[in-house]
């Protein structure tokens, strides 16, 4: 197994450190894991001038697998648009033609007081927010700002879905649905949008081949209130980019703790990228507070979906599990009675419950 490695920026290269730690671990106990180091985001700019530098993409084509840590930084914000760190992460995803974004949104037992929703609305909560990732109104063409006859400008944008992008991400969806708790939600805005009752016709049809899961659909505006009235009432959520991009970051909020959650993101083959869904964090870098448990999820992640290897999946989520138990907290989980440690720590401890 080939992975690359991508730290990126701020707090990036100490989370990943860790995860590599865990790896390292996995490879002691006999797997083969070759892991290789390379530059993207403002690290990338630093290093080469360029958000996505040539070696990275190389890399990242003839790996397996990518771990990337987060990108971005205030000494970057100044910066041409095309040479920004998040274009690096914009163009990975597009070279490596990831197509599903799969979020779970999990509430340990040990952090149901982290979350700003009544315990009893989260404690068990295990949904997955499956997101189309490279179509929608985020790529349509034609976009932009014009200039209306009567000379009045206008912004404008167009959505669209072609009939294979929703296949293929649905059945993401019924796959993963069939791994978990057999039933998925698809939500759009088929009341208002032609591509959203397109969208609903395609998933139907896609349903068929997956007798055993239960479909249901539901409107953007509903889907966005059940999360927060009832959010136990999911399994899999299907969406599209944009509604995706939103909902998404509700239901990571369902669980209080950024620090906690991984991400993966496939192409057709289960290649993928893998990282937390926090940002670089640029206010606590270099300080050895980060969390890195959202990094070190998403190398279990890694595990599951790209080697299909669920044994090791499992047991680096039993040995996050196992830390949280003893009481182990990072500052940003942190509550009275526990014991805060720093990021390196928190690695440490993990590796040494794996
Ligand atoms: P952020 O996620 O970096 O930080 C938000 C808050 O959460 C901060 O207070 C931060 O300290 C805290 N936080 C985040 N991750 C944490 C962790 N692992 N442990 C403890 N605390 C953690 O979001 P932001 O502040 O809006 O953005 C900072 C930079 O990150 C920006 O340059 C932004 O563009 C970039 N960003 C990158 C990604 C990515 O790489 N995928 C995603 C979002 C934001």
């Amino acid at each position: 197994m080939k992975i690359a490695i991508l730290p990126g920026d701020g707090i990036g290269p100490e989370i990943v450190a860790q995860a590599a730690k865990v790896l390292d671990a996995l490879n002691r106990h006999g797997m083969k894991i070759e892991m290789e180091y390379g530059h993207i985001g403002g690290a990338g700019y630093d290093a080469a001038g360029d958000p996505f530098p040539q070696a990275t993409e190389k890399l990242a084509l003839e790996s397996d697998a990518v771990l990337l840590g987060a990108v971005g930084g205030y000494q970057y914000d100044n910066l041409p648009r095309p040479m920004r760190p998040e274009q690096g992460l914009l163009r990975i995803r597009k070279k490596l033609g990831l197509f599903a974004n799969l979020r779970p949104a999990l509430v340990y037992p040990e952090l149901v007081n982290a979350s700003t929703l009544k315990p009893e609305l989260v404690s068990g909560l295990d949904i997955m927010i499956l997101r189309e990732l490279t179509g929608d109104i985020y790529f349509g063409q034609p976009r932009g700002i014009r200039v209306l006859e009567n000379g009045e400008r206008q912004g404008f944008d167009t959505m669209h879905y072609s009939e294979s992008e929703i296949r293929r991400v649905a059945h993401v969806g019924f796959k993963s649905a069939m791994k978990r708790g057999k039933k998925l939600c698809s939500v759009d805005k088929a009341n208002v949008l032609d591509t959203s009752m397109f969208w609903r016709e395609i998933v139907t049809d896609v349903a068929r081949e997956y007798p055993e899961v239960e479909l249901s659909h539901m409107y953007v505006d509903n889907a966005a209130m059940q999360l927060v009235r009832a959010p136990k009432q999911f399994d899999v959520i299907l969406t599209g980019n944009i509604f995706g991009d939103i909902l998404s970051d509700e239901a990571s909020m369902l669980t209080g703790s950024i620090g906690m959650l991984p991400s993966a993101s496939l192409d057709e083959n289960n290649k993928g990228l893998y990282e937390p869904c926090h940002g670089s964090a640029p206010d606590i870098a270099g300080k050895d507070i980060a969390n890195p448990l959202a990094t070190i999820l998403s190398a279990a992640m890694m595990m599951r979906y790209t080697f299909s290897d669920e044994v090791s999946a499992q047991r680096i989520e039993a040995a996050v599990r196992s830390v949280l138990k003893q009481g182990l907290r990072t500052a940003d989980i942190f509550e009275a009675g526990m014991k805060k440690i720093g990021c390196a720590e928190m690695g440490d401890a993990v590796v040494a419950a794996l």
